[in-house]
């Protein structure tokens, strides 16, 4: 079989310009044509992985089934492939440079001194290609973090020019993505920072192959062909990327632009002929003409960075298209919730779902919004420290186990219905030491989520270091909510919930991860049917 072939995608000019979605976009497209396409995404922080930064400072920590922390992008390309991806597809700075120091401890390098060239951009290649071949891709879609010219991102950029060089202009191309900003007052289009940034990338040696042009407006053919002309590069290869209502209609649009016949023919392979994506339009389709419109309330600490909850967010967006069912979800923040004002806050919600979390800020409110809706027969989705907290919430006040807690936020309690986990006890670092990637998980036969599943067995994505205690596990099921799923190996409660509710369920593993636009995950598909009826 051929070496895969290796699209790199940057960006110049401002950050947020989008560069996951047009990765994950092209990647579609090439999928739809029948190749086999994997992203990558390379992080220039020195952070080993995202699972030790505050969400505030990167949005969320995605997981992958093989237990991978890493950036939120691996979600959109997940999310758009339907394909699963793995630790080997994120990159950071951190780890290339513990990769390259535990070699020189080794003696790997014994005399030479190690540097960032070729040591540095030797491993961050070595990494790249490791993708491509190690489950025989067509093609690796690189994407490189940051912004061209950034410090940190030069030892990555180096090593795009690096295999440029090596592996040939009809193995290797380059897709760089900027901005075109429109100027209100003289009513144009500016090309200027486009230029300056494709200066930057030839000053580092790399000339691109296509350009990507993310605007507000629609580009002209007289733009296009101006900025072919300055950053030599041919006309069909400006491409345009105007603002569109989701992120979800990119793909389309990337056809209609023709990306990625641009794309296939730069590196020499066959164009079929155009991809139908009915799937994909069918579920556009109902997203742009939903027949029902409902209030959710995601109760959370991080509530201020919409990307801190991105997967729980599509996963709304996928699960609404399926109900035909606009959701208008309703950030709370659950610092601000109270005894006193829930009602107010929460009286609108059509359905009530409490997020992931660490730490003790805001965790009364979130305890606070499972009574309401346990008390109100509102459609609740605990996740995670969100089932903790309706696990919490239920020992204390139907239980009546007062002062009942989380070991993870007192320490001290009488009763502590989640507690630490035994292998978690003796462990110490914080990186990437959690109860991480798939688990089993064994559903009781009479249950909700049996319904929902359709089957005994199934396989969810973990991100904790504590678990429902299975000291009181009789107790909860004798007062009426029923640890209904049940790790087959370990014994750990997955998932409980409270049969006497209209729809009541705690999940200690993240659905969110797992649900695509082909494959929206069933409970957030039956826990929206739930808040419309
Ligand atoms: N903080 C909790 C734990 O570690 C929940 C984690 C989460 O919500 N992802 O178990």
């Amino acid at each position: 079989m051929a070496e895969a072939k290796y699209v790199f995608v940057t960006g110049g000019v401002t950050s947020s310009l989008g560069k996951g979605i047009i990765s994950a976009s092209l990647a579609k497209l090439l999928q739809a044509r029948g190749y086999s396409v994997t992203i990558q995404k390379l992080d220039p922080y020195i952070n080993v992985d995202p699972g030790t930064l505050n969400p505030y400072e990167h949005g969320e920590c995605y997981v992958t089934i093989d237990g991978a922390e890493t950036d939120l992008d691996l979600g959109h390309y997940e999310r758009f492939l339907n394909v699963p991806t793995s630790q080997a597809n994120n990159i950071t700075t951190g780890r290339i440079y513990q990769t390259v120091i535990e070699k020189e401890r080794r003696g790997d390098y014994l005399g030479k001194t190690v540097q960032v060239i070729p040591h540095i951009t030797d491993e961050i290649k070595r990494r790249i290609k490791l993708v491509g071949s190690r489950n025989k891709f067509d093609i690796v879609i690189t994407e490189i973090g940051g912004t061209v010219g950034d410090i940190e991102s030069l030892p990555y950029i180096e090593s795009v020019r690096q295999l440029k060089w090596e592996l040939g202009s009809q193995n290797c191309i380059v897709i760089h993505l900027t901005l075109v900003p429109y100027l209100s007052a003289s009513a144009e289009l500016k090309t200027k920072p486009t230029q300056h940034s494709v200066k930057s990338l030839l000053e580092a040696g790399i000339q691109p192959e296509i350009l990507v042009l993310r605007t507000e407006k629609n580009i002209t053919g007289d733009i296009k062909r101006k900025v072919a002309l300055f950053c030599n590069v041919e006309v069909d290869a400006v491409i345009e990327s105007v603002d569109v209502s989701t992120i979800y209609e990119v793909p389309l649009k990337m056809l209609e632009e023709k990306l990625d016949q641009t794309v296939l023919r730069k590196l020499a392979l066959p164009v079929s002929k155009e991809p139908p994506l009915s799937e994909w339009r069918e579920f556009l389709k109902r997203l742009k003409n939903p027949k029902h419109f409902i209030r959710v309330g995601l109760v959370g600490k991080y509530v201020e960075l919409p990307d801190a909850y991105k997967s729980i967010a599509e996963s709304f967006i996928q699960s609404g298209a399926v109900n035909e069912c606009e959701i208008k979800v309703e950030y709370i923040q659950s610092e601000d919730i109270t005894n006193e004002n829930v009602n107010e806050l929460l009286r609108d919600m059509k359905g009530i779902l409490v997020a992931p979390g660490f730490g003790s800020r805001g965790i009364e409110g979130k305890i606070i919004s499972a009574k309401y809706a346990r008390e109100n027969n509102i459609p609740f989705l605990g996740i995670c420290l969100g089932m903790q907290c309706a696990v919490i919430e239920f020992a204390r006040n139907v239980m009546h186990l007062n002062g009942a807690h989380s070991t993870e936020i007192n320490q001290k309690t009488r009763f502590p219905v989640i507690d630490l986990m035994e292998e978690q006890k003796s462990v110490t670092d914080k990186g990437g030491t959690m109860r991480l990637g798939s688990y089993k998980c064994t559903i009781s036969k009479n249950s909700l989520a049996y319904k929902i599943y359709g089957k005994s067995e199934v396989i969810e994505r973990h991100r904790h270091r504590y678990e429902f205690n299975n000291r009181f596990y009789d107790d909860f099921k004798k007062n009426g909510m029923i640890p209904v799923g049940v790790n087959p190996d370990s014994n750990l409660v997955e998932m409980v919930e409270i049969p006497a509710h209209k729809w009541f369920i705690g999940v200690q593993f993240h659905p969110e991860y797992s649900s695509t636009v082909i494959n929206p995950h069933p409970l957030f598909v039956n826990f929206i049917k739930a808040c419309i009826n």
